[in-house]
């Protein structure tokens, strides 16, 4: 159960006009601080910038925040910049959360500016929901071993299992039937040579 005394901060980009031109901002941002746990609220030009990444650091050590949410763009595109930032101060960096206000919402309701700030509202209820019950996480490096298990030996097969090897990877290649070639056995000639398939 997440602790009801949970600090959690928003921080909402305007992409320049990717966001902001589509989407209200300063509703976003005002709506926000109304759902429960929130305690701090705010809006940046360009959140994935150094002043940006810098107001976020900042309002963690200030206001003491256990969880951070980014309203911004795809996790795709700055996911692992704003764990690096959370973590930077201290934060463990599986406690921030992207919220896609950019690609879900303002791009795809361009000229809707109602609509499109409607549902950047109710996205960030549904982060902030979620954000209650983030768990810190730990990164283990496990060693692995680098071998590939190809299935069927038929042309795809042969020489998937050829570039496989030549990439430098130990590769087991399994074919049911007795002999290697698959359906290339069943060609008399091959193009452009014209020589026997087998
Ligand atoms: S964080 Fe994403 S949405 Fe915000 S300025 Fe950077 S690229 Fe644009």
């Amino acid at each position: 159960m997440p602790k009801d005394d949970l600090k959690i901060g928003v921080f909402v980009c305007e992409c320049g006009t990717n966001i902001a031109g589509s989407v209200d901002i300063d509703t976003v941002v005002e709506d926000a601080k109304k759902l429960g746990n929130v305690v701090y609220s705010t809006k940046n030009r360009y959140m994935c910038s150094e002043p940006g990444q810098a107001e976020i650091k900042k309002a963690i050590k200030e206001e003491k925040l256990d969880r951070v949410i980014v309203a911004a763009c795809s996790p795709r595109m700055h996911e692992p910049t704003f764990r690096e930032c959370v973590a930077s101060v201290g934060m463990n960096p599986y406690l921030v959360d992207m919220a896609n206000i950019r690609e879900q919402c303002s791009w795809v309701h361009m000229g809707n500016r109602e609509a499109a700030t409607t549902k950047a509202k109710d996205i960030m209820k549904a982060y902030v929901a979620r954000a209650r019950y983030l768990q810190p996480q730990d990164e283990k490096e496990i060693p692995v071993e680098k071998a590939t298990l190809v299935i069927g030996g038929g042309i795809a097969g042969m020489q998937s299992a050829l570039d496989l090897a030549d990439a430098g990877y130990q590769v087991y290649l399994v074919e049911k039937e007795p002999s290697l070639g698959g359906l290339m056995s069943k060609l008399a000639k091959t193009y452009p040579t014209m020589d026997c398939a087998i």
